[in-house]
């Protein structure tokens, strides 16, 4: 603001307009000098993304958002209701350098990071069309986060801002594939958000097929730094698992995923996988799923099983990108 001539509170004030009333046009900066405002139009961008598509579910009120950025490039964000949460699950880059198999997004050629606005701007347009104020915010849409670590942490930081949406620290998850450099980052940096951790396999064999990372970052290395992360924090992690048919759902898988977790303040989140057309990988049935869930639920820990939500409107990351390229 000093650089151009301004008063530093208006940055407060202009942040406000953007993040918190999440206004689509400088003119609408009513308590703004009409100057200043034309300065603004003049030199920068209000808006990074639009919308390109909207499906929403027949099943639930699941509501899946294809954005298309300025440079043409396309990315997706869902809208998800469960009581009186609601979920906004956001993209951090364009396609994803991690390429894991089981996934649409990985399907798909990395293009580039998100900037911060841009991963900002899904949520306050989400917002602008939800009835319900957005309760939870997740970082599991398309892209790595942790590969696109400043911007992800910078659209955290505004989401939870007073200045911002207010959304409370508790209820904003970072996911991750297993970066381990950048883990220990944010361990070391000390951020309130939560963290949750993709593992989805109990050997390396296995994870080195679903996850490649870990041909970098071995499940060992996985766990000594989720342990470091929980013992700096004193938080929790969330291991997601994805069980997989005749892949990662035996009777062994589930004795070595309690194994291996119990030594780690945590969380499980058991996924059904959510069974598409680009992927030749299967949802496990129901008994498998009910044995699966009963080995781990001797864990020293909690386990919660997650449905997909919105599987009639390939509401799992990247799908609807995959679908509209392809069509
Ligand atoms: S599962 Fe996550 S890390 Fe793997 S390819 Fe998809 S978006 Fe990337």
């Amino acid at each position: 603001m000093q650089e151009i001539g301004e008063k530093p509170f208006r940055a407060k004030q202009l942040f406000q307009w953007m993040y918190q009333k999440g206004v689509r046009s400088f003119d609408e900066m009513s308590s703004l000098s009409k100057n200043f405002r034309e300065k603004l139009s003049k030199g920068c961008i209000l808006t990074t993304i639009k919308e390109k598509k909207i499906v929403k579910s027949g099943l639930d009120k699941t509501i899946k958002y294809l954005f298309e950025l300025n440079d043409g490039n396309l990315i997706e964000s869902v809208y998800m209701i469960e009581g009186k949460r609601v979920t906004v699950c956001l993209s951090t880059q364009v396609g994803c350098p991690i390429r894991c198999p089981h996934c649409a997004t990985g399907l798909m050629k990395f293009k580039r990071n998100l900037t911060t606005g841009e991963i900002v701007d899904q949520l306050l347009w989400i917002n602008s069309n939800s009835k319900m104020p957005i309760t939870n915010v997740v970082f599991m849409g398309m892209g790595e986060p942790f590969l696109n670590y400043e911007n992800t942490i910078n659209a955290a930081n505004i989401l939870n801002s007073e200045c911002g949406q207010e959304i409370s620290a508790r209820k904003i998850t970072i996911s991750t594939c297993g970066i381990t450099t950048a883990m220990y980052r944010y361990a070391e940096e000390k951020h309130k958000f939560k963290l949750a951790i993709s593992l989805n396999g109990t050997t390396d064999d296995q994870r080195n097929q679903l996850v490649p990372i870990n041909k970098k970052y071995s499940i060992k290395e996985l766990l000594e730094a989720s342990l470091f992360y929980t013992r700096k924090s004193h938080k929790k992690v969330t291991f997601e698992y994805i069980l997989i048919a005749d892949f990662n759902d035996s009777h062994s898988d589930a004795r070595r995923l309690v194994k291996l977790l119990s030594p780690i303040p945590c969380k499980l989140n058991i996924i059904p996988f959510n069974e598409n057309r680009h992927v030749t990988y299967k949802c496990p049935s129901e008994e498998t799923l009910e044995k699966f869930i009963k080995e781990v639920y001797r864990a020293p820990f909690i386990v919660t099983v997650r449905r997909s939500k919105g599987v009639d409107i390939a509401a799992a990351c990247g799908q609807l990108y995959t679908d509209e390229i392809h069509s």
